[in-house]
Parts: C-alpha cells; sequence; structure tokens
C-alpha cells in the first residue's frame, strides 16, 4: 500500500493479534520521514511511550534540541546557491563531477540472465554471517591501514566484483548517516544520502595498496557529502535507464553494533526487519558488525539483497560465499596481488580444470589414410560418392586416388610439404584429397571463387610442392600459380595417370615415414585484421575429431551426408572424411548449391540425405524458403549447426519446419574443426544455444587475463587443450607462439589454445558463448618479444613452436617460462 505524500501522514502503525499473549506490531515509514539510523531513536522513543502508557501516564520524552525543520533550514543554508560558484553546493558538485568522469555507465555481475528493459525491482535476500575471528582479522587490518572496517570490505567487494567480470572501474554505492552534529543523533527523520565510492583495481594491486587507494577516494567522498544524490544524478546526467540504477548498481552498507533493543516493560520483544521482497539496486550487500560484552569483535551478520530479474538465490549464496573466501584470504596476506588470490573453492577448482574436462578417450594412433584404406578393404562395392548424375564405388574412389598420389609423390608430395587443391566441388575433388592425405601430404584448399588476391596469397604463404586444379579452373584464373597447375582432367594427364599402379599405397613408398603428428591439411582463415593465415593440422587431431563424431552420431552404412560446404572451411574435412571411414554415401552438391535453399531441400529429399550442416543464417534462410518444409518425413536425420552463435528463436524455428536433430558444435580451426558439442531439444527454452560440452581429449578452460580458472556463471576468455590443437600457423611462428600458449593445467609441454571468444560455464557444466573478446582481454604481464621467438625458431630447427606463459610465483615477481615443443610429437622442454 502506497502512501499519498499529499495528504496522508507517511507513517502506519497496525497492530496484530497471533495469540492472546502474542502481538506484531507493524510500523510502515515512508523513508521521507526516516532512514535506518532512525530506527534506534523511534524505538527508544516507543518504549518510552509503552512504558509511560503502562503506567497510565502520557510519556514525558526529552526535548529534542533541533527539530528536522531546523536542520533543512541548515542544510539549504549551508550548502548555498548553485549559482554561486563558492557554495558548498558548487564545490561539491565540482568535487564530484572530476570524481566520476568516465564511470562505466553499467557494472557487468556475473548475472545468471540478461537484464530486462525495464527492472522489475523484486527482489530476493540470502543471509551470511562472518564468525569473530574474520571480523578480528578485518579491524586489525583496518587498524594497521589507518582505514575503517568499512573500507576494508569495501576494498574486498570490489576486488571480488572485478574477479569476476567487472572490471577495474568498480564504482560502489554507499549510504552515509549525513548526520554530521550530535544534536541530530535523536531525530526521526531523512538524512542519509548515497555515496558514489568509485573503486581502482587496476594495475593488479595488492590488497593493502587497494585497501589505501579506497581509503584515500572514500576520506575525499565523505568531504563532499552534502550534494544531495538525487541533485548529483540531474547535474551529471548519466544514460537514464529504466533498467538499472544510475551511477552505481551495487551498494554496501556496514553499520557496528545498530543498538536496537527494543525494552518494553514486562514484555519479551525484538526487532524484525520488514519483509524484503524488492530490490532497489542490483545487488545490496548489508553488513552489521556485532560486538561481545567487553567491546571485543563479535560475528558480523550480513545479508545480500538481489534482483530477481538478474540472479537466482544459489548465485547469491556463492557470492557471499567468495566474499568471505575472498576477505580471508587478503586480511591474511594483504601483500598479496588481488588479482592472484583464489576465489574458487576446491570442489569448484576441481569441476571447471578437470571434472567438465574429464574426456580422456583410448583413440588409435591413426592416419586418415590408414582409416580410409580400412572401409575401402570393407565396402569396396559401395557407393562412396555422388555427384549430380555420378556414382562412384569406394574401390574406384581409392583406385583413382592411389594412381594420383603415386604421380604426386614422384612431384614431391609428402609428409611436412603441401599440395594446394584449386578445384570446384566435383568427384576430382573427393578424388584429390584423398589423394593428397595418401602421400602423407597436407592439402591445401584454394576455393576457386576466392578473390585473385587471397589466392596468389595462400599459393606464395605455403608455398606448396605442387597445385592440383581442373581445367576450367586452370584457363579462367587471374592466378598465375592456378594456371601453371597440374591439371587433372586434360587429356594427356588422365592417359599419364592411367598408367599408375592403382593398388593400396604404402607408407614406404612415402618420401618419409606418415605419422599422426603430421599435417592433414592446412586451412586460410582470415582472423580480424592482417593477411589470410594457414592453420596446420595434423592427422591426430582430425581423426580424434571425426572417431568421436562417429561415437558421438552413430554413422551407419544407409546414412548420406550432405558435401555443401566450400572445401576452404574446414566444416567440409568431415563431411568429406566422416561418411567415407564409416562406409555412408558422400553426396556432393553442385557449385554454388549450398546457397540455394530450393536446389538443396530438392537434393536432400531426392538424395534422401540424412546429415547435413548449416552456419546458424543459412539454416535461417533455409528455413524461412517455404521448400524447407517438404523435408519434413524425409531421411534428414541430423542437422549439425556450428561457425556462428544459434540463437534461441532458430532452435524454435528449427523444430516447428523439420523433424529431425539438431546439434550445436563449437570450435575454431585451430583446434580441428569442433571441440563442444550441444544437442538442442525441442521443449528447450535458453535463450542462447549452449556451446555444450568437450570432445574427446579436450580439455576447456574459461580463464581471466591473469590464465586463472574463473567460477561458473562468470565471463572469461575460453582456451582449449588437447589432442585436437592444431601444429600452429605456417611461416608464423610469432603469431603461433602468441595464441597457441602453454598450458598452466597441463603437464609440460602442453599448450592451449587461446581462442578470443567469451564463454561461461553453466551450473551442469555446459559452455554458454558469449561473443568476441577481441582485445578486450589481454593477458595480464604478458607481452611476447616477437623477434626474439622468430630467432629462437630460426636456431632451432628441430623446434616446432615456443609457447609462453607468464606466471606469478611470489607477489611482484613475474616469471616467463617458455615451453619448447619440438616437431613430430616428442616430449617438450621448459626453458
Ligand atoms: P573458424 O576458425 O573460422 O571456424 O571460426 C571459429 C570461430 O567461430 C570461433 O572462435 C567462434 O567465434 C565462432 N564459432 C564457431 N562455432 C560457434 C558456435 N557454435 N557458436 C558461436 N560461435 C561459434
Ligand atoms: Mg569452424
Amino acid at each position: 500500500r502506497p502512501f499519498d505524500l499529499s495528504c496522508e501522514v507517511p507513517w502506519r502503525v497496525e497492530l496484530f493479534a497471533l495469540a492472546e499473549d502474542e502481538h506484531v506490531l507493524s510500523l510502515t515509514l515512508h523513508h521521507i520521514a526516516g532512514d535506518g539510523w532512525s530506527l534506534a531513536p523511534l524505538v527508544r522513543d516507543l518504549a518510552a511511550a509503552y512504558t509511560a502508557r503502562c503506567a497510565g501516564a502520557a510519556p514525558e520524552w526529552a526535548a529534542l534540541p533541533v527539530q528536522y525543520a531546523d536542520y533543512t533550514l541548515w542544510q539549504q543554508q549551508v550548502l548555498g546557491s548553485e549559482d554561486d560558484p563558492d557554495s558548498a553546493l558548487a564545490r561539491q558538485l565540482d568535487f564530484w563531477r572530476q570524481t566520476l568522469t568516465g564511470l562505466p555507465e553499467e557494472l557487468a555481475l556475473p548475472a545468471d540472465r540478461p537484464r530486462p528493459a525495464v527492472a522489475s525491482h523484486r527482489g530476493g535476500t540470502v543471509e551470511f554471517a562472518w564468525d569473530a575471528s574474520l571480523h578480528a582479522a578485518v579491524v586489525a587490518l583496518a587498524r594497521k591501514c589507518r582505514a575503517s572496517v568499512f573500507m576494508v570490505v569495501q576494498a574486498a567487494l570490489a576486488a571480488l566484483l572485478s574477479r569476476l567480470g567487472a572490471g577495474e572501474d568498480v564504482p560502489i554505492g554507499s549510504p552515509i548517516a549525513g548526520r554530521t552534529d550530535e544534536a541530530l543523533d535523536d531525530l526521526v527523520g531523512f538524512f542519509v544520502n548515497t555515496l558514489v565510492l568509485r573503486t581502482d583495481v587496476s594495475g593488479d594491486p595488492t590488497f593493502q595498496e587497494l585497501v589505501e587507494r579506497v581509503r584515500e577516494a572514500d576520506l575525499a567522498a565523505y568531504a563532499h557529502q552534502d550534494v544531495p544524490f538525487e541533485r548529483l544524478v540531474e547535474e551529471l546526467n548519466p544514460v537514464r535507464s529504466m533498467a538499472r540504477h544510475p551511477l552505481f548498481q551495487v551498494m554496501l552498507a556496514y553499520q557496528d553494533s545498530p543498538d536496537t533493543r527494543l525494552e518494553l516493560g514486562g514484555l519479551r520483544a525484538d526487532v524484525q526487519p520488514g519483509v524484503r521482497n524488492t530490490a532497489k539496486f542490483d545487488l545490496s550487500v548489508d553488513l552489521s558488525a556485532q560486538r561481545t560484552e567487553d567491546g571485543s569483535p563479535g560475528v558480523v551478520e550480513g545479508v545480500i539483497e538481489y534482483s530477481v530479474d538478474l540472479f537466482d538465490p544459489e548465485t547469491a549464496q556463492a557470492l557471499a560465499g567468495r566474499l568471505e573466501r575472498l576477505l580471508a584470504a587478503v586480511v591474511a596476506d594483504p601483500d598479496r596481488a588481488v588479482g592472484a588470490v583464489e576465489i574458487l573453492d576446491e570442489a569448484e577448482r576441481e569441476r571447471v580444470l578437470s571434472g567438465w574436462n574429464d574426456t580422456a578417450q583410448e583413440v588409435p594412433r591413426a592416419t586418415l589414410p590408414e582409416l580410409l584404406a580400412a572401409q575401402v578393404a570393407a565396402t569396396p562395392q559401395a557407393v562412396a560418392v555422388v555427384f549430380e548424375d555420378t556414382e562412384v564405388t569406394y574401390a574406384e574412389l581409392d583406385a583413382r586416388a592411389n594412381r594420383l598420389a603415386r604421380l604426386l609423390i614422384e612431384r614431391g608430395a609428402g609428409p611436412e610439404r603441401f599440395v594446394a587443391l584449386a578445384l570446384p566441388r566435383s568427384v576430382e575433388l573427393v578424388v584429390a584429397i584423398s589423394a593428397v592425405v595418401k602421400t602423407g601430404a597436407a592439402y591445401v584448399p584454394v576455393d576457386p571463387e576466392y578473390p585473385a588476391d587471397r589466392i596468389a596469397h595462400i599459393v606464395e604463404d605455403a608455398r606448396p610442392a605442387l597445385v592440383v586444379t581442373v581445367a576450367e579452373v586452370a584457363q579462367s584464373s587471374p592466378a598465375e600459380a592456378i594456371r601453371g597447375g597440374f591439371v587433372l582432367d586434360a587429356q594427356e594427364n588422365a592417359e599419364l595417370l592411367a598408367g599408375y599402379p592403382a593398388g593400396e599405397l604404402l607408407d614406404s613408398e612415402r618420401l618419409r615415414s606418415l605419422s599422426p603428428a603430421h599435417p592433414a591439411y592446412v586451412i586460410y582463415t582470415s582472423g580480424s585484421t592482417g593477411k589470410p593465415k594457414g592453420v596446420a593440422v595434423p592427422h591426430a587431431g582430425i581423426v580424434n575429431r571425426l572417431l568421436w563424431m562417429q561415437h558421438r552420431y552413430h554413422l551407419k552404412a544407409d546414412d548420406r551426408v550432405l558435401q555443401k560446404t566450400p572445401s576452404g572451411f574446414d566444416v567440409s574435412v568431415w563431411e568429406f572424411f566422416w561418411p567415407l571411414i564409416e562406409g555412408a554415401t558422400l553426396v556432393v552438391a553442385r557449385p554454388g548449391g549450398h546457397r540455394d535453399p530450393a536446389y538443396l531441400a530438392r537434393l536432400i529429399r531426392d538424395q534422401r540425405i540424412t546429415t547435413l550442416h548449416f552456419v546458424p543464417p543459412m539454416l535461417q534462410a533455409f528455413l524461412d524458403d517455404p521448400s524447407a518444409a517438404d523435408c519434413r518425413g524425409s531421411a534428414l536425420r541430423r542437422v549439425i549447426c556450428s561457425g556462428e552463435a544459434l540463437p534461441g528463436e532458430l532452435r524454435q524455428r528449427f523444430f516447428a519446419v523439420l523433424d529431425a536433430e539438431l546439434h550445436n558444435l563449437y570450435g575454431p580451426t585451430e583446434a580441428s574443426v569442433d571441440v563442444t558439442a550441444w544437442e538442442c531439444m525441442p521443449e528447450e527454452d535458453r535463450r542462447n544455444v549452449p556451446i555444450g560440452r568437450p570432445v574427446w581429449n579436450t580439455r576447456v578452460y574459461v580463464l581471466d587475463a591473469g590464465l586463472r580458472p574463473v567460477p561458473p556463471g562468470v565471463s572469461g576468455e575460453l582456451y582449449l587443450a588437447g589432442v585436437q590443437l592444431a601444429r600452429g600457423y605456417v611461416n608464423r611462428p610469432a603469431m603461433t607462439a602468441e595464441r597457441f600458449v602453454a598450458c598452466p593445467f597441463g603437464p609440460a609441454g602442453t599448450r592451449m589454445y587461446r581462442t578470443g571468444d567469451l564463454a561461461r560455464w553453466g551450473a551442469e557444466g555446459e559452455l554458454e558463448y558469449l561473443g568476441r573478446a577481441d582485445d578486450q582481454v589481454k593477458i595480464r604481464g604478458f607481452r611476447i618479444e616477437l623477434g626474439e621467438i622468430e630467432t629462437v625458431l630460426a636456431a632451432h630447427p628441430d623446434v616446432a613452436q615456443v609457447a609462453v606463459v607468464a606466471r606469478e610465483d611470489r607477489p611482484g615477481v613475474k616469471q616467463l617460462v617458455a615451453y619448447l615443443v619440438p616437431r613430430d610429437g616428442g616430449a617438450a622442454g621448459a626453458d
């Protein structure tokens, strides 16, 4: 029930009889007439009145030295006019204008849900308590720093929020009593003001340094505490929003032993706070410190009031636990950098580092040609490839690939070498890819549709042993390297190839023995800046990825997989190889067909496609086309999405149109196509489809800028480790060292790939993708001298990569550890 302030007394009292001898007296006081500090005098006055009335007398309150009206007049006089530049008001406003310049508009908090456009102000609370010994330690540290206990707690809260992704500039709101004169102590009225305490957590300070900063900032703020907060908001005029509180979203209040004991003669009574189901802020941390009889620190009782729009109770509870843990750690060791304090509890740390990464799986040490050959031996007469009107059996495909492989070996193709393939989608493309991997060389796809300068760059950069193409491409290509390539369908070459034996190619025929550590393909990715760079992926990585995929989705002999992804994208790698190592059929879409929804729908039906891939925007375009619905009831079993975030609405649309499985896979080219997977469910209602859990022999880490794991629910940068990591970037040792860093969580020599993607763990160990980190996140204290790495590598031809990590072993002592990763997968050494 609101108060009508224009005509009602802002004060309502009701008595509820629960039993003859048990009552609740409900006092509702509008904030305009009283604040938290008013509670003590109010309760004292009430007790005096009750006692007097019980004795049949009117209460005799001691006269107050001043009235609230006196205070308001005094305040106006002291503050003066804004128009007067020498007034306190003008000076204080000036101070705040300077102090709050460039304040972040909104603090990034580890919320469970995105913020609604308009805050509902519904709130929940969780309670907690710190024991007397922690309280005593906080008091002792405060004394040592000549700071208040509040300042120490504020520093801890700011440090915690910063560690949970709030950045380094953390504004915290704080109520200040405003009773700057003793004469006001016994008044019931609104004196409280709200200060914005901007907390600078930058530069990875020690906790003691942080407390000192807080002290300086708070003392300055207290000296300018008289400008009412609402005037300040008007004056600073930050971007207004119905979604959040202006200037700060987190409140901290700390009260030392508030004395609100109620002494009602003859009654046992105590004061209960009202029901709290509202939230004025995103988070409000309310602490009240008790003292023991002898005045020493007792327990500290705490309440976190949280916005239900943003947080679940468990998250608020976890936050309380983290604040206590962090506070205990920093008061025990105030010289420690706040960035280095462990904010995970042991079980959590175990879960995010190991439990959710428990992906170890025995996988054969095989190469792609071994897997291909095994399938040819098993089902030689099955149809391997369909393209337009042509069908090719496993035996035919293998024979053609073996002939071409022998020719390519003669012309220099072999392990640690590259063969560029400038071919449109066709049977020839499948033959050529198989042939190259059979030689042990890595294939380098060059999409003939690429612009000429990109083609030229790839060919110049990769320096392939040779280029394979077809007449149609060679004749029209602006790139000289392509025009001079080996033309697969030229009459004389067809005759030449016919002369080579078609039987299985033996390892002894290769230029050197093929190992799973040798690259299987090199795919050029553009990256946001600079020229495309070639990612060299070894057999071990892609074989793990393919065998995991089979284990997860069970391709069978009657499955038909659509090949429509351009060969320059790594999704095409599983499209090509997965069916061919499992005895299924690869159906190749005609060139350009991947952009044509109606053609695709027809192909899916006519060719009884069971499995295909879409990037989300193309899935959207496909589902928007009326022909998509014709695929309902077709053989289509599973659609695999990857490459971009899959929106929840698109998932809903998918299940409305089609009756197939929908899977969301995530991964960069640098880690063998995909590293996490999630199966979508029609009844699921999450706004963002998770990217799921790691695949076999893959570990994923969500880390902060100090390479420390962040708690579940907190955004961090995603790092990947395990067998699927690429060898690195071709001819780019420095860039490789920058992105493939030493993994602090694995044995010496293990690397992790820094994706540049932001992600967070869900409560069940499912990952959510949150966008690109770009350059927001930089590894703290970590600068690689690129030139030095180039020098090291030039001097050590047996070293494949230098992986570097900065570690802080003792406060302020940063150590740069470089791991030398040898070629051919041997043990790495640290230096
Ligand atoms: P690429 O190396 O070209 O395959 O691009 C990899 C990048 O695509 C990742 O680092 C992500 O930014 C993005 N990406 C791939 N799959 C997904 C996915 N399922 N959801 C969101 N982003 C994705
Ligand atoms: Mg990809």
